[in-house]
């Protein structure tokens, strides 16, 4: 390896928004993360809203008034 040139590998903590903790190596010292193993969906096996945000809300409001838009425009449509 060349003097001065490379990062410090240094002990490292990855740590999760669960609260969980991983310990390993990097050139960073800590690591946030959003969601990792222990509390993603798809290891737990157990449905969860992972919305960061507030994605799904907006959705879900966007999805209502689309839908009220067309239940208005069936009820115009019906009277003609
Ligand atoms: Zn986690």
């Amino acid at each position: 390896m060349r003097a001065d040139i490379h990062p410090k590998y240094v002990d490292a903590e990855i740590r999760c928004a669960c609260g969980n903790v991983i310990k390993t190596r990097s050139t960073k010292p800590v690591i946030i993360v959003g969601i990792c193993n222990s509390c993603h969906p798809f290891y737990t096996g157990q449905q969860k809203f992972v919305d960061t945000a507030g994605r799904v809300d907006k959705f879900q409001q966007r999805m209502a008034k689309t839908q009220a838009a067309q239940a208005a425009a069936a009820v115009r449509k019906k009277r003609k």
